[in-house]
């Protein structure tokens, strides 16, 4: 026979599964000896076989009715006697709190006769009569879907509810028996064991209430945990002057400030306080209104707190002085408070350093280090679109990159999507918004590097850059106009809302902000911890001097990607565009990468200095060639003007035909990476020169230089042999130059699979999650978010998108499988991972179960991604 109740008596915390979060914690609370109204719990088994058969199972309802007995005898009062009556509450709880989803019954057990027992056993007729009433709406709405309304309208037209007396509560009753009767075709049930019976069947369907699921999905509860039941008796709040009902957390729930904090309501039920039909009072106030009462409300609240080492938030009822405890967990907080507590704790002695880690979230911590709007000066927003890169930006608009790069105000870049021709004005703008694309558009990827804040793909707006307007829902606004760009939540606002800066990132980026802030402090013991136990390094994606500098500030230990394609852009694209035009001249050629070696040189210097010391991982150029030459229609189009003109063309011409000669149907699939450095001779081993001379010229000068060349896009042990073999010989000529290891990034399904092949020639692995992903499902990241993702996510085909979460069944077996074969050819082979990924709380942890040696993601999310490397651990 199954156990379907059990008493508080009998339960504990650890039951929640079984109990329900409401009923373990009340379990709990009894089991400490806080006072809790006698009660019991019907477990989710029971739910879940009624839910299943839609019959209740026969133990059950003689189970209920054995501890009824129970609680009667607890109380001194029977349910149903007219002369001291037992009420109770009927609550639901499921393992995951469901705020609002399913509903309680107070006050069963009253009925025509028993409220007049009520009244004369309180000496309050008023009060019974009130009761009573509460009690057919509640069960009216509640177990038989009557309209709210339908009640409320005869309550209003009773009049004000304060001046209702017993009697127009009594006529109040009375209609409302009306009211059941004419939705449900039968009486108000009378019999008080009936009405427990059908309130209990009422919370396992409203399991399945719309509401319940829409929130269930919502928040990924699965749909067959099914809820417990609660049943207790019933204390009263509403007697009086003496009585009341509040809710208190142990502490500040926004700050973390120690102390309780709550409201509290005199003369009131638990529903006034949540319907909020009423003012309350701070739950100070009670020192003075009930001392006694308070002064145990705060050593209750202590010995929770010390019992569950945790902030818990409770709801109490004081019934004529004496107090009551209905409800604790273990409650919600804001970020800031997540920190503080978590390291308050650790003073206090109540947990220790490695579960003050447990307790907090990278994307808790990511929420910190963005600035905000203020949420009290937040206006309706203009649309939402896609929260890209977080933080909160105000600027007037701009329609294209040269009036970002030139404005002198601040400026929000408002684009249809962006490209690499955008960057001047991406760098220039505090924000980016654009009308297309997901979470790896350009524009979103580019702006995480930077640490811009970004909304892409809000496609309610219309973006007319010819006109120079921005439309949405008829609202038209003008370049210069100002807007507000929060992409922490991808909201949209007109005018500017003021903003609050990240304390946080004022201190971690550049040290001025006060440490002695207390989330601040409590952030940097947490970091240092992280650090202290973390086994996967962190490494920041750096391509400039300054952004290694940043990512040194926020405490990476290494460069895992710096890219090299963006030193061959702005003023340097003539010397990329002879390069290319030099086609089999070699001497015209050798001419081209003559220029580019100093300067190039120059880049690495730089990096290398800010980085002394640390391993710098530098990627031979990986983009295709035409990406460096201007678009074809541009191009087709400027040379067609000439000629209409009679003009020579000139260059133009040429370019033209190198276009149209380097054209890809395919281009992420054609020549780029490593296959571009074997087809142009001389390119990769300029870029080596640049990195020897360069670390070479960093050791005269007194300096650590740690640089490693990383040759992308390898599919073949072949093609890694032949570049390394360059390289080496390349650096073998460089006087003074370090050992530089050569390595490759395992970006190529093939690459994986034939790891332990490559690692033969490779002294590390670098995962390019990115390319990864792309090539091992077979679409492009540029294309397909738009197309298809939204419903795939729709369809549960993908939980998350892939390029934004790794997909550890599939794109995590090839990093599986590639990271054991390459060790097995090659054991102390490193293996790191430079996409996206790598700053992704829950791809971390995953690279961390993988065993990798690090990740590299970009700076902003290096403390990210070092406490969630800590919490890999703990
Ligand atoms: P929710 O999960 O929506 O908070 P609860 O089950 O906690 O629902 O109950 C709703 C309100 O009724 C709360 O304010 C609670 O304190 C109050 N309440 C529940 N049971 C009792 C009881 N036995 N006596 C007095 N008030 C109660
Ligand atoms: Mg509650
Ligand atoms: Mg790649």
């Amino acid at each position: 026979m199954s156990t379907y109740v059990h008493d508080f008596i009998d339960g504990s915390r650890d039951a929640a599964d079984l109990l329900g979060g409401k009923g373990a914690n009340l379990a709990e609370m009894t089991r400490l000896g806080l006072p809790v109204p006698p009660g019991f719990t019907i477990t989710t088994d029971a739910c879940r076989a009624y839910l299943k058969t839609g019959a209740v199972p026969v133990e059950l309802m003689r189970q209920v009715e054995d501890h009824l007995r129970g609680v009667e005898a607890r109380m001194d009062r029977r349910l149903g006697d007219p002369d001291h009556p037992l009420l109770l509450s009927v609550r639901s709880g499921g393992r995951f709190s469901m705020p609002g989803m399913m509903d309680t019954v107070l006050d069963i057990g009253l009925n025509d006769r028993t409220v007049e027992g009520l009244a004369r056993v309180a000496g309050d007729a008023r009060f019974a009569w009130d009761s009573y009433r509460r009690l057919i709406q509640m069960f009216g709405h509640t177990v038989f879907d009557i309209p709210a309304a339908a009640f409320e309208e005869v309550l209003s037209a009773a009049g004000p509810e304060e001046s209702l007396d017993a009697d127009a509560l009594r006529d109040v009753v009375a209609a409302y028996k009306q009211i059941f009767h004419r939705h449900t075709g039968r009486d108000f049930p009378q019999a008080p064991h009936e009405q427990v019976h059908l309130a209990v069947l009422a919370v396992f369907r409203s399991w399945n209430s719309e509401r319940a699921q829409v929130y269930r999905r919502q928040e990924h509860i699965p749909d067959d945990l099914g809820t417990a039941v609660n049943v207790m008796a019933m204390v009263f709040g509403n007697r009086g002057p003496d009585s009341g009902t509040g809710v208190a957390f142990t502490r500040d729930p926004a700050t973390g400030r120690r102390g309780a904090y709550g409201d509290y309501l005199p003369n009131a039920q638990g529903e006034d306080v949540v319907a909020g039909v009423r003012n309350t009072v701070p739950l100070q106030a009670l020192a003075d209104l009930q001392p006694a009462c308070y002064a145990q409300l705060l050593a209750n609240m202590d010995a929770l707190e010390e019992h569950y080492r945790d902030l818990c938030d409770i709801e109490f009822t004081i019934e004529h002085g004496r107090l009551w405890m209905l409800q604790t967990r273990v409650g919600k907080r804001t970020p800031e408070a997540a920190f503080v507590i978590a390291a308050q704790l650790v003073d206090e002695g109540l947990i220790d350093l490695d579960e003050a880690l447990r307790r907090v979230s990278g994307p808790q911590l990511a929420h910190l280090m963005f600035p905000a709007f203020d949420p009290a000066a937040t206006p309706r927003a203009l649309t939402t679109g896609v929260a890209a890169s977080p933080g909160a930006a105000v600027g007037a608009i701009v329609f294209d990159s040269a009036a970002a790069a030139a404005a002198r105000e601040p400026v929000i870049l408002v684009r249809r999507e962006t490209n690499p021709d955008d960057l001047p004005g991406m760098i220039a703008a505090v924000g980016i918004l654009t009308g297309r694309g997901g979470k790896t558009s350009h524009a979103a990827v580019v702006a995480r590097g930077m640490g811009r804040p970004c909304v892409c793909g809000a496609e309610e707006l219309d973006i007319d850059p010819a006109a120079g307007t921005l439309t949405v829902h008829g609202t038209v606004l003008h370049a210069g106009d100002v807007i507000s760009v929060d992409g922490t939540t991808g909201k949209i606002y007109p005018g500017a809302v003021p903003v609050r800066p990240s304390a946080l990132m004022r201190h971690l980026g550049d040290g001025t902000a006060r440490s002695d802030d207390p989330v601040v402090a409590a952030v940097d013991r947490l970091l240092d911890h992280a650090g202290r136990v973390a086994r996967l390094g962190v490494y920041a994606n750096a391509d400039t001097p300054e952004d290694a500098a940043l990512a040194r500030r926020l405490r990476a230990t290494g460069i895992g990607l710096c890219r090299t394609e963006h030193m061959f852009l702005g003023e340097r694209r003539p010397l990329i565009e002879r390069l290319i035009l030099a086609g089999d001249d070699d001497t015209e050629r050798e001419a081209a990468l003559a220029a580019l070696l100093p300067l190039q040189r120059a880049d690495f210097a730089g990096i290398l200095a800010a980085m002394d010391g640390l391993p710098v991982t530098i990627r031979l150029l990986d983009p295709p060639l035409h990406e460096f030459l201007p678009a074809l229609d541009e191009l087709t189009a400027r040379v067609a003007r000439a000629e209409a003109l009679g003009a020579d063309p000139g260059r133009d011409a040429l370019l033209l035909t190198a276009v149209r000669r380097l054209h890809e149907q395919n281009p992420m699939l054609g020549l780029r990476g490593v296959r571009l450095g074997l087809v142009v001779p001389g390119l990769y081993d300029m870029q080596v020169e640049a990195i020897a001379a360069a670390a070479a010229a960093c050791r005269r000068a007194g300096g650590d230089p740690r640089p490693e060349i990383m040759v992308p896009l390898v599919g073949d042990v072949r093609e890694l042999a032949a570049v390394r073999r360059a390289a080496e010989a390349v650096i073998a000529r460089v006087e003074g130059a370090p050992a530089i290891p050569v390595g490759t990034m395992i970006e190529v399904p093939r690459a994986a699979l034939l790891a332990g092949e490559i690692a033969e020639e490779a002294r590390f692995f670098s995962f390019g999650t990115n390319d990864l992903t792309q090539m091992g499902w077979g679409f492009s990241r540029d294309d397909v978010e738009g197309a298809f993702f939204g419903r795939y996510l729709e369809l549960g085909i993908f939980p998350v998108s892939p390029f934004e979460t790794i997909d550890e069944r599939g794109i995590g077996r090839l990093i599986r499988i590639a990271a054991d074969e390459g060790r097995r050819t090659r054991p102390d082979l490193v293996v790191g991972v430079c996409g996206e990924h790598g700053g992704d709380p829950s791809s971390v942890r995953f690279f961390h179960d993988a065993g990798l040696d690090y990740v590299s993601c970009s700076p902003y999310r290096v403390p990210i991604a070092r406490l969630e490397a800590g919490r890999a651990v703990v």
